[in-house]
């Protein structure tokens, strides 16, 4: 079955895309830790990071920096974190976080945003993407 992520991809349940190319798609996430929190995952369905080929992996990487770049320059940040964990959807992907503090990448904190918010904060970065 195809993952949450896959659908997302192939359209059948909406995000708020920022990019895609032929392998890699970032869309926000829908429980951010902070506005412009991105997820970048490669377009192939591989559950754990570490087991994607090394030229997918390293180009997964290549992407988010393409990302982080537009992130930076939309949402006021010192840096875009970027981290890889959590075990809830069974498909690769880099969390890109605008942080000012450490404190700012808090897995247990969420912010809670309107559809307008978010929608406000896509464009701002595929602006700049
Ligand atoms: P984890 O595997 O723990 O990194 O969690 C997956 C991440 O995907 C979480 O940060 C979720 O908020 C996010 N997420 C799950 N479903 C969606 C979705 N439909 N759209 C955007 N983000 C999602």
């Amino acid at each position: 079955m195809a993952t949450v992520f896959t659908k997302i991809v192939n359209g059948e349940i909406p995000s708020y895309k920022i990019a895609e190319d032929e392998n890699y798609f970032a869309f926000l996430d829908i429980n951010p830790l902070q506005k412009g929190h991105v997820l970048v995952i490669p377009k192939q369905e591989t559950d754990y990071i570490f087991d994607l080929e090394p030229d997918v992996l390293a180009g997964l990487h290549k992407f988010a920096q393409r990302v982080a770049k537009a992130i930076k320059k939309a949402i006021p940040c010192k840096k875009v974190a970027v981290v890889v964990l959590g075990l809830e959807v069974p498909h690769a992907h880099v969390h890109l976080i605008p942080m000012n503090a450490e404190s700012d990448v808090r897995f247990d904190k969420k912010l809670q945003l309107t559809k307008e918010e978010f929608e406000e904060i896509a464009e701002k970065i595929r602006k700049e993407f």
